[in-house]
């Protein structure tokens, strides 16, 4: 192993993972990218260190110069670390819905935070759109300038994963992968992976959470339902997913995404967020469809501490009727 030279020099070249229940179920070898590996714990570093090392190429960001983003969380915690790490101030407009935890991050990681009430894009206060405005105010006031991270539109974002995500799974599987799904919230990973291994003849699937719009646009079906997930499902076309189409596209409910993210927990030790359980279903659906044998590669991509009052929280998913796993409620341990 070498030296890496600093934080951003330790981004990527995450492991794969072989998920074994997934596996066993179907009969195909299911394989996690750790992306939880990461620094800042999640596949959103990639793209945090492409869009901060783009804009100094460009000339757009100075030393301490100011990086601002309206992010659900995990850019904001990538654009934080690498930013603190060369010398950037990270300011971060975040909806009030998104996890106590990650806000605790984001504060940690040295980030300043706005939060705004979840509202969609087309309201102008929707944090996406805030933060770009926020962002405008900041270049005129600010001593050395600030940018616009604007994660879904920068195609920054993608590239990380086409110079990075995409050739690891290649280079790793020594070309013997068949299918690659995630989800999308920029759709940066889907797509850029996507540019990278479908020319080589690799399937590329969508997992969509309920209620999300892609679904819809990729299959002209309806997605209806609504899901706890953070940081995916996505309703238009952004930048990053120009030119990319699914090979294969399936709708995955909370009830069968959240069973999985605790599987993964007690039976293979692997603390996930929730939209690795939308990943590791849709790879299981994919692998239904492609049949046993194959190799599908999907993203684990953040570590599940980040959701400790949701996700493994009895009384919040009593509260939304999602299934409560044994474990969760079992007393704890005494000598009898
Ligand atoms: N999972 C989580 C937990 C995320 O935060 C994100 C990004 N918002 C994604 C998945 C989706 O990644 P991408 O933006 O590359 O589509």
């Amino acid at each position: 192993m070498r030296i890496a030279s600093d934080l951003p020099d330790a981004v990527g070249n995450t492991p794969l993972i072989r998920l074994r229940k997934a596996s066993e179920a179907t009969g195909c070898e299911i394989l996690g990218k750790a992306e939880f590996m990461n620094p800042g714990q999640s596949v959103k570093d990639r793209a945090a260190l492409y869009i901060i090392r783009d804009a100094v190429e460009k000339g757009l960001l100075e030393p301490g110069g100011t990086i601002v983003e309206g992010t659900a969380g995990n850019t904001g915690i990538g654009l934080a670390l690498v930013g603190a790490s060369l010398g950037f101030r990270t300011v971060i407009v975040i909806p009030e819905t998104q996890s106590q935890e990650k806000k605790d991050m984001l504060r940690l990681a040295g980030a300043q935070l706005v939060e705004v009430p979840a509202a969609p894009y087309k309201n102008p206060n929707n944090y996406v759109r805030y933060s770009g405005r926020l962002a405008e105010q900041l270049a005129k006031t600010e001593p050395h300038g600030a940018i616009w991270a604007n994660q879904f539109d920068n195609v920054a974002n993608r590239r990380a994963h086409v110079e990075t995500t995409g050739p690891e799974i290649w280079e790793q599987t020594g070309g013997k992968v068949d299918g690659f799904i995630c989800a999308a919230g920029s759709g940066g990973t889907v797509a850029g992976v996507a540019e990278v291994l479908q020319p080589k003849g690799v399937k590329v699937g969508l997992a969509d959470p309920e209620g999300a719009g892609l679904f819809k646009i990729y299959t002209g079906e309806d997605n209806p339902g609504d899901s706890i997930t953070e940081g995916i499902g996505q309703g238009r076309i952004t930048a990053n997913l120009e030119g990319f189409r699914p090979d294969f596209t399936c709708r995955i409910p909370d009830a069968e995404a959240l069973p999985v993210v605790f599987d993964l927990l007690s039976e293979e030790g692997l603390c996930m967020g929730g939209s690795t359980g939308v990943n590791v279903a849709g790879a299981m659906r994919m692998a239904r469809e492609l049949g046993p044998g194959h190799t599908i590669v999907t993203i684990l991509c953040d570590y599940g501490n980040r959701y400790q009052s949701k996700l493994f929280n009895i009384d919040f998913l009593r509260s939304k009727s999602l299934p409560v796993p044994s474990w969760l409620d079992r007393a704890p341990a005494s000598i009898p």
